[in-house]
């Protein structure tokens, strides 16, 4: 039948040398290099090979500055089909739920729609909030946490690691899935596949004028979560002791004697 299949993506700064507004509590993202959030290849590679496996399309959709354009090349670059950016000044300074309901929108005006993929959780926020706020706003069926997905009859049938079993969901379409951290290998990009995203250039630009959304609930107008405060945890510097020259026995008996004296064991 072919999977219609929307991967969402954040483009997170390198979090090394990110800084934080001491007034707003907001992230400074200008000036610094951004990758896509690690975790969202394992997202995107699962939705590769679904497609691989049953057909279909992939659109890569973001909410964020412009910038973010680089981060729909780097994945369809992996192999994603088509992106879809929503960038809007209105829409800066979200927290998870004007984000996710700026996402929604998004996803709304995609006429037909299977599948659903986020990211586990963001590298420079890690809420994890996102995939469910989006399930409840489009009133979909939604699995965390999911390493393996197929479908069976038209009806998706996903394996999600607990942390110590499994569990087998079969869900109704159209759904959303979160993929669990570290569960997949992404594959790399290939200069076919960027050249296609560099001169073809399968995006489409999305601003509140095509949404039309009010903008007191976008942006940080639209956000009812506060930072508070901000603290900054000193950083333990590294004792940079190094054992040299003795036995497996002996660096063992020295290690289990570190690990004493620093209390992490009795
Ligand atoms: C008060 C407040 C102010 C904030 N101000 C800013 C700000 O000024 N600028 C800013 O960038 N962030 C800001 N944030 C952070 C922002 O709310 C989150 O980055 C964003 O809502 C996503 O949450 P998360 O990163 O925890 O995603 P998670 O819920 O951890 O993400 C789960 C998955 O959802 C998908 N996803 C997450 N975000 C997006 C997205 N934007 N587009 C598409 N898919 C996505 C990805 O697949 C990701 O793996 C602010 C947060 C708070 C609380």
């Amino acid at each position: 039948m072919g999977l219609n299949i929307i991967l969402l993506f954040k483009y997170v700064p390198n979090t090394n040398t990110v800084n934080v507004d001491p007034n707003t509590g907001t992230l400074v993202r200008e000036g610094v290099p951004s990758v896509v959030n690690p975790h969202d290849l394992d997202a995107a590679e699962l939705a590769l090979e679904l497609r691989e496996k049953y057909g279909g399309k992939i659109t890569a959709m973001i909410m964020a500055p412009p910038n973010a354009m680089k981060g729909i090349e780097f994945l369809m670059g992996m192999g994603v089909d088509e992106g879809v950016l929503i960038t809007d000044r209105a829409y800066g300074g979200a927290d998870t739920l004007a984000t996710s309901y700026v996402l929604a929108a998004g996803i709304r005006t995609i006429e037909h729609y299977d599948l659903i993929i986020t990211g586990q959780e963001t590298l420079d926020s890690s809420t994890a909030h996102i995939g469910a706020q989006l399930a409840s706003w489009l009133k979909l069926p939604y699995v965390y946490y999911v390493t393996e997905a197929s479908l069976n009859d038209g009806t998706l049938i996903v394996k999600r690691q607990l942390e110590s079993y499994t569990e087998k969901y079969r869900v109704k379409l159209p759904a959303l899935i979160t993929v669990l951290m570290h569960s997949h290998q992404p594959r790399p990009v290939t200069l076919e596949n960027k050249l296609r995203a560099v001169i073809k250039k399968p995006i489409k630009m999305l601003t509140n004028n095509d949404l039309k959304l009010n903008i007191m609930c976008t942006g940080l107008r639209g956000s009812p979560t506060v930072v508070a405060k901000t603290e900054f945890i000193a950083k333990i510097p590294r004792k940079k002791e190094i054992l040299k020259d003795k036995s497996p026995q002996e660096t063992a008996a020295w290690l289990l004697s570190k690990l004493k004296e620093e209390g992490f064991l009795n």
